[in-house]
């Protein structure tokens, strides 16, 4: 229904309230009419029978003394009288006079139902419709009793809306009060109507201006309890509607404002990948100035991926840009935001590729340097053979160092360094283990290897994971005085894990967090002393993570470390 169809409330109130007014009127009205007709009609029979008893001494007289023939005269003179009809019916049923018609014309009266009764010795009275005069007529018959005999009839009649004309101005009467009654209660309904609808449609009002944008609108208190507690709670509702939404558009405000003035671009998206908003910064970097339709396909596509991870970087011409995403909880929109790092890898780039030409270029002359000073030693003994010693020690820190940053470099460089491959993780502990065996009996500290399973195999490049075992072993060698080391290695679901520990100095807590960073060591002096280049765990690090797994490390202090690690399950 549109809102024109829709009746007022004060149209309803005031359509509903007249209907039952007129139906009463009319109902209590008709009660009134029939009630007052059948009252008057009962009264114009009472009179009928008074008249028709009126006239039954006279007829008596006449009947007595057989003067039938002035029963004529009597009938007409009193019909005159009485503005009735009268009629007077013998006992076989003919009609010995009438008022209106000549007798000898009449038919026979017997089987009228007034005039039966009176023959039964009681007056009688009958209302008869006269279809041929269209009206109705009132018949009133009392016996005319002789020497304990009915010898006659006395009938009187007349129409009855001839006697009822006399009703007709009081019927007008209460007719006109009626009118004014109604007139009066329909008033009365448009007030009451009026009444009730008003305070109704202010709050309308109200809601209706609040609904164009008039925060401030409020509801008017009434006159009755029930508006005014509808219009103090519609009013606390509207005030704290006004405060929240002031408060939404403040910080709507705010965060556009910080969404503009960002360096980052950023892309609010929907889950249908709709552009919703982009920021100047992002059309600067993706050189869009006119239309959001001039979204790169690089970054569509990326807004279209269903599974988007949540960081990663693409490539924009010749820009290296990353992104990372969030959703936007309660609304299914994502928020995207770009930043151009073209200019950090390519420093990063330039970085590694100097450190690795550094360290290769460094690693010639000092293999050189170390074969001439071995040679050197075998000549030379004494008190210069002491400083040959020293510069060997140091010539072996310096590839050793060289060799890591090289390695880490390398490891760095690319993400597809590693050459992946499955086999059984055996044979990696076959190359690696060996290594170990004169220091561990130099050291007098066993290295035992524990295999839950026979065949663990590993997905995995298998140079880089002898790396990692030598990395994990020296240093449980280099960090361990007394006790053993252990190797070991299960499986648990698709990942296999392995734990390298030792019972040797520990790890203060303090460093745990650090001891994967580059160049950290604990004790710098034993880790110099030890050949340690404080590269090899960051080196461990990055290899494990680029298989996917991932490595912790826990110790406690003077007792020992266990360096745990995972890497998938190759097929067997
Ligand atoms: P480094 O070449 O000095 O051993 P790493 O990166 O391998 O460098 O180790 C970093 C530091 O972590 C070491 O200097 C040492 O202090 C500590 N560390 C590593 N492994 C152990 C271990 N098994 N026990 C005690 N400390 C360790």
């Amino acid at each position: 229904m549109t809102k024109q169809q829709t009746p007022s409330l004060f149209r309803s109130i005031l359509r509903g309230y007249a209907w039952i007014i007129i139906l009463l009127t009319a109902g209590a009205s008709a009660v009134v009419f029939t009630t007052f007709r059948s009252a008057f009609r009962e009264r114009a029979m009472e009179d009928l029978t008074r008249s028709a008893y009126a006239l039954v001494p006279m007829v008596q007289n006449r009947i007595a003394s057989s003067e039938f023939i002035t029963l004529d005269s009597l009938v007409n003179t009193a019909a005159l009288k009485m503005d009735t009809r009268i009629t007077i019916i013998s006992r076989d049923g003919s009609v010995l006079a009438d008022s209106e018609e000549d007798p000898d014309c009449m038919e026979n009266h017997r089987t009228r139902v007034e005039v039966i009764a009176a023959f039964n010795g009681i007056s009688g009275n009958s209302i008869r419709f006269s279809k041929t005069l269209g009206r109705e007529m009132l018949y009133a018959a009392v016996p005319v009793v002789l020497e304990d005999s009915i010898v006659s009839v006395v009938r009187t009649s007349l129409f009855f809306d001839s006697y009822s004309a006399a009703m007709r101005p009081i019927v007008k009467e209460m007719f006109f009060i009626m009118l004014i009654t109604m007139a009066i209660a329909v008033l009365s309904g448009w007030v009451i109507s009026r009444n009730i609808a008003k305070p109704m449609s202010n709050l309308a009002d109200v809601a209706d201006r609040v609904r164009r944008g008039e925060l401030g609108a409020r509801a008017a208190p009434g006159h009755s309890r029930e508006h005014n507690s509808l219009a103090s709670s519609l009013n606390e509702t509207l005030a704290k509607n006004e405060e929240l939404i002031r408060d939404l558009s403040r910080s709507n405000s705010r965060s556009r404002a910080i969404l503009l003035s960002m360096i980052e671009g950023v892309a609010v998206v929907s889950k249908e990948a709709v552009v919703l908003l982009l920021n100047d910064s992002f059309r600067e970097l993706f050189n869009i100035r006119n239309s959001e339709r001039e979204v790169p396909s690089e970054v569509l596509t990326l807004f279209q991926q269903p599974d988007v991870s949540p960081d990663g970087i693409i490539k924009y011409e010749n820009k290296t840009v990353a992104y990372s995403q969030a959703l936007v909880e309660g609304s299914g929109d994502f928020v995207f935001s770009f930043r151009d790092i073209t200019k950090e890898v390519q420093l990063s780039d330039m970085k590694r590729n100097f450190v690795t030409n550094v360290s290769h270029e460094l690693r010639t002359p000092l293999t050189a340097v170390k074969g001439y000073a071995e040679t050197l030693k075998e000549e030379i003994h004494g008190e210069a053979g002491k400083y040959l010693d020293v510069i060997l020690r140091n010539t072996d820190r310096l590839i050793a160092l060289v060799t890591d940053i090289q390695t880490l470099s390398e490891v760095e460089s690319t993400a597809d360094f590693l050459h992946i491959e499955s086999f059984p993780i055996t044979e990696v502990f076959d190359t690696v283990m060996p290594l170990f065996t004169a220091r561990s009996k130099e050291k007098n500290i066993p290295i035992s290897l524990v295999q839950a399973k026979a065949h663990i195999t590993v997905n995995a490049d298998r140079y880089r994971i002898e790396q990692v075992f030598v990395n994990l072993i020296d240093n449980a060698l280099k960090y361990t005085d007394s006790g053993s080391i252990e190797v070991r290695a299960s499986t648990k679901g698709d990942q296999a894990v392995f734990a390298v520990s030792d019972s040797g100095c520990g790890i203060p807590p303090e460093a745990m967090p650090r001891v994967f960073e580059r160049f950290f060591v604990v004790d710098r002096s034993r880790s110099r002393k030890m050949g340690g280049t404080g590269l090899g765990l960051a080196i461990t690090k990055h290899i494990i993570e680029a298989h996917g797994g991932t490595i912790s490390v826990s110790s406690t202090a003077g007792q020992g470390s266990i360096f745990l690690f995972t890497l998938p399950v190759g097929n067997s």
